[in-house]
């Protein structure tokens, strides 16, 4: 027979994310601060898919993103016409009161932008530099140095960020050099992993040794696969300090996409890795960009991180509730919450941590609806046509009617009302 006496001594611990133990960066636009790493929560980042010399569409995309709740916003800066818009972009935001950070994302001919459009370099708040196109063999050094000079005569920070689609070639070619010589050589995979990792080292310090502060510069080393983006990032956080941006790149599209993100981001933060995250999601035809970050957010809500939205806890729904009414209920709920949150946020401070539930039938529906803050117990098939609903763990008032889902809305507005905005008024 099992003994169950010694759980009595041992209490299960509470599982929660380790502490991530970087240095902190700071993204700067006017007024707004974007602290990255340190003690400070993991942020959030998307990247426009617009082409960036169309003024107008490329910020409109970026307030989007900013309302959906992104904390920096990348844009690409691929052609001269591209930096001179980048000035134009930042102007229509302020405009619109969008303060959100601008990150330009430089490939291949970064230095001369960089160097060519001043109003472009001063009004980014932060480079993206990849290393492996910055420039081949003696051309490499003096281009990257280019950007770095940039970044310290504006007083910008960088992100090095490796991919490896376009990994350093020659690092990758001198690593295997250097792995055939092993008595045991590591397989090619590990040496890739060693690649990723090296050059995002040794650029940090070549930066540094052009007179960059630690705290101007961001790491990251994407990959596409969970388990190498898991092998890398731990191997790359046991071996500095640097902030960390976390991402899995080219994640795909739809579910794949989100279930593949969440999964390699969930093992890292769990062990206090990554300061900053960005979901690389292929939109579906027709979705809106903003779905990469709805996505971050849940994320970092589902593991405790942050919280960004009132939670609707929803059950399945099983045999027992064979109607769609309780769907419909769940996701006008959720779409509420989520449509309202822009006013929310400001208007009822703390709202975001309120706890909804919406339960299909009288099995869980009582007892999952008192762990919320409101919840309701829709009928189940055969059940009487009454929904219970409980405010602050009590039994408040039943439900009755075809006009139930409004009914239950506007007890969460009155909810909100009541307990949110006291803190306002107060
Ligand atoms: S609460 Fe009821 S309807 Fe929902 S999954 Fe459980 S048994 Fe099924």
């Amino acid at each position: 027979m099992n003994d169950f006496s010694s759980s009595l001594v041992n209490p299960i611990e509470v599982a929660r994310p380790a502490p991530r133990r970087s240095r902190q960066a700071r993204v700067v636009w006017g007024q707004r601060v974007v602290k990255i790493g340190g003690d400070a929560p993991v942020c959030v980042q998307s990247m426009t898919n617009t082409d960036t010399v169309d003024v107008i569409g490329t910020a409109i995309q970026v307030k989007e993103l900013a309302i959906a709740g992104s904390e920096m916003v990348r844009i690409t800066v691929n052609t001269p016409e591209a930096a001179e818009a980048v000035p134009h972009i930042r102007e229509q935001l302020d405009r619109m009161g969008i303060d959100v950070p601008l990150v330009g994302d430089f490939h291949y001919n970064g230095h001369r932008l960089l160097t060519d459009y001043p109003e472009c370099a001063k009004t980014l708040s932060k480079y993206r530099i990849n290393p492996g196109n910055v420039g081949k063999g003696d051309k490499r050094d003096k281009q990257f140095a280019q950007m770095i000079e940039a970044a310290l005569k504006y007083d910008k920070v960088v992100r090095i960020g490796v991919n490896w689609g376009s990994l350093d070639q020659e690092l990758m070619a001198s690593l295997m050099d250097d792995n055939a010589r092993r008595a045991q050589p590591w397989t090619t995979q590990q040496v890739m992993y060693q690649a990723l990792i090296n050059s995002a080292l040794e650029s940090a310090q070549a930066a540094r040794e052009l007179g960059m502060a630690p705290e101007q510069i961001i790491l990251s080393c994407k990959v596409s696969g969970v388990q190498d983006l898991i092998s890398v990032y731990r191997g790359l956080a046991q071996r500095c300090d640097y902030p960390l941006h976390l991402g899995l790149t080219e994640a795909g599209m739809g579910t794949k996409g989100t279930v593949a993100s969440a999964a390699a981001l969930s093992v890292l933060m769990q062990e206090g890795i990554g300061d900053t995250i960005r979901v690389s999601l292929t939109p579906q035809p027709g979705e809106s960009r903003t779905q990469e970050v709805v996505v971050a957010l849940e994320i970092l809500q589902a593991l405790g991180l942050r919280t960004f939205v009132p939670s609707v806890t929803a059950c399945p729904g099983c045999g027992r509730t064979t109607s769609t009414t309780f769907q419909e209920l769940a996701k006008q709920i959720d779409d509420f919450l989520r449509a309202q949150m822009p006013v929310w946020r400001v208007k009822y401070p703390g709202v975001e941590n309120m706890k909804v539930a919406v339960m299909g039938c009288i099995v869980n529906g009582p007892g999952e609806s008192k762990h919320a803050d409101i919840g309701i117990s829709l009928p189940g098939t055969g059940e009487a046509p009454a929904a219970p609903v409980f405010i602050d763990g009590e039994k408040a008032l039943t439900l009755r009617g075809d006009r139930i889902a409004d009914d239950f809305q506007k007890l969460v507005q009155d909810y909100i009302d009541r307990r949110f905005g006291a803190a306002v008024q107060a």
